[in-house]
């Protein structure tokens, strides 16, 4: 199993760190390692052949899947459809969602689960451009 490791932390933000995506086992939230408040993010690799053991459902919270590697077949309820590297799935809340890695390698991706509904301002709705000095 993979673990997250903490890498720094100020008192606006922390940056934790799951490894190489490559070398990635199993599944891993990262929502008690960052302390986030809107949403759970977690990592996922199905080795090849394999899929979640389980069908789950959520009570109010949607999921965004993003493929980062490999391909598979994902299914919502009863409908099942093509899954590959780039793919974006969104499911709603209160229905079964299940995925299988098909590819002979692993597939890699990540779930970020938050309230349905729940988003307001995004994007430049939400964000303004601020006068800072870079120090990057
Ligand atoms: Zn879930």
């Amino acid at each position: 199993m993979s673990e997250v490791n903490l890498l720094d932390k100020g008192e606006r933000f922390v940056h934790v760190s799951v490894g190489s995506l490559h070398d990635f086992d199993g599944k891993q939230f990262v929502k008690d390692a960052t302390g986030a408040t809107s949403c759970e993010i977690s990592f996922g690799t199905l080795p090849a052949g394999a899929a979640v053991p389980f069908f789950h459902s959520h009570k109010e919270n949607e999921e965004n899947y993003i493929i980062l590697s490999g391909s598979g077949k994902f299914q919502v309820d009863g409908k099942v459809f093509d899954i590959a590297e780039g793919s974006v799935v969104r499911v709603s809340a209160d229905c079964d969602r299940n995925l299988r890695c098909t590819s002979s390698t692993p597939m890699c991706y990540i779930c970020i689960q938050a309230r349905e509904g729940s988003l307001g301002g995004y994007t430049m709705t939400d964000a303004e451009i601020t006068e800072r000095e870079s120090l990057l």
